[in-house]
């Protein structure tokens, strides 16, 4: 078992990588680490995560009663959302909160990032909904997030941010820096006209590829196939899918494959320059 000493400065270093990477300002975002079964190390709040040195960080319980902490630091003001996880995720280890530029502002657009537009994303992450919107640190965010966790392990928080989970810090980091990076993409390739997305028989292929990786952790699966939805009106789950009209993919699918450039996506990306072009011209 790795010493607690050595996972504190390990929280350090990705919190380093978090700050350098532009994923929070100031003080911004928070992340933890499973130790036990009732204890988590966690970053303190209103710290910069790029300054933080082993002492800082807090233990807590799952009830996020303090076991530990020095000084003036306290444990993260989003503890509530990370006990969630681990509460009804038992094979998550680390939570990591962040507000990386791109995927937040998909999340304040109200853009679910659903478009299956290269394989890295699709294999890692799939699709990845918003979760709706709630007050920091209250039980708001948990209780919106709850629906997605059994088969997401990477959020989108709504006008807030993101969220990712995984066995280890590490595994939970880097799937934050694949989301931001698969935003970025959908991003780009908004700007020169609408991704070309790979085809359902692609993304079939492709998670056939997972099963045979062994990933650990969760991931939607068929439900990227539901990449005609362009509201943040993902599903949560195959059940929900099946109930929710909004969400009934099969029936949107039908209509992106007779007709490649669909008109949601068409009305996506002009909505999008259109708002671009306005911001320009201010
Ligand atoms: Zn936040």
């Amino acid at each position: 078992m790795v010493a607690e000493y050595e996972i504190k400065k390990f929280m350090c270093e990705i919190g380093k990588r978090v700050y350098n990477n532009g994923f929070v300002a100031a003080n911004d975002g928070n992340f933890s680490v499973r130790i036990g079964e009732n204890e988590i190390l966690t970053t303190p709040t209103g710290v910069s995560k790029g300054y933080m040195t082993p002492d800082m960080i807090c233990k807590v319980n799952m009830k996020g009663e303090t076991l530990q902490s020095s000084g003036p630091y306290k444990p993260s003001s989003e503890l509530k959302m990370h006990i969630r996880v681990y509460e009804e995720r038992p094979d998550v280890k680390s939570v990591v909160h962040a507000h990386p530029p791109y995927g937040t502002s998909f999340a304040i657009a109200g853009i679910p990032l659903t478009k299956q537009i290269m394989p890295e994303a699709t294999i890692f992450l799939g699709c990845i909904p918003i979760a709706e919107y709630g007050t920091p640190s209250t039980y708001e965010i948990p209780d919106n997030i709850s629906k997605y966790l059994q088969n997401y392990d990477a959020l989108l928080l709504e006008n807030h941010g993101a969220l990712t989970y995984g066995v280890d810090l590490l595994a939970a980091y880097f799937k934050m820096e694949s989301l931001e990076f698969y935003a970025k993409l959908m991003y780009h390739s908004i700007m020169l006209g609408g991704p070309k997305e790979l085809s359902n028989s692609q993304v079939k292929d492709l998670l056939e590829l997972r099963k045979s990786f062994n990933v650990p952790g969760k991931h939607p699966g068929e439900l990227c196939l539901n990449n005609s939805c362009p509201t943040k009106e993902v599903c949560a789950s195959k059940s929900v899918a099946s109930k929710d009209s909004k969400c009934n993919c099969n029936e949107k699918q039908a209509q992106t494959q007779s007709k490649p450039e669909s008109n949601d996506m068409s009305a996506l990306v002009s909505e999008i320059t259109r708002r671009v072009l306005n911001e320009l011209n201010k």
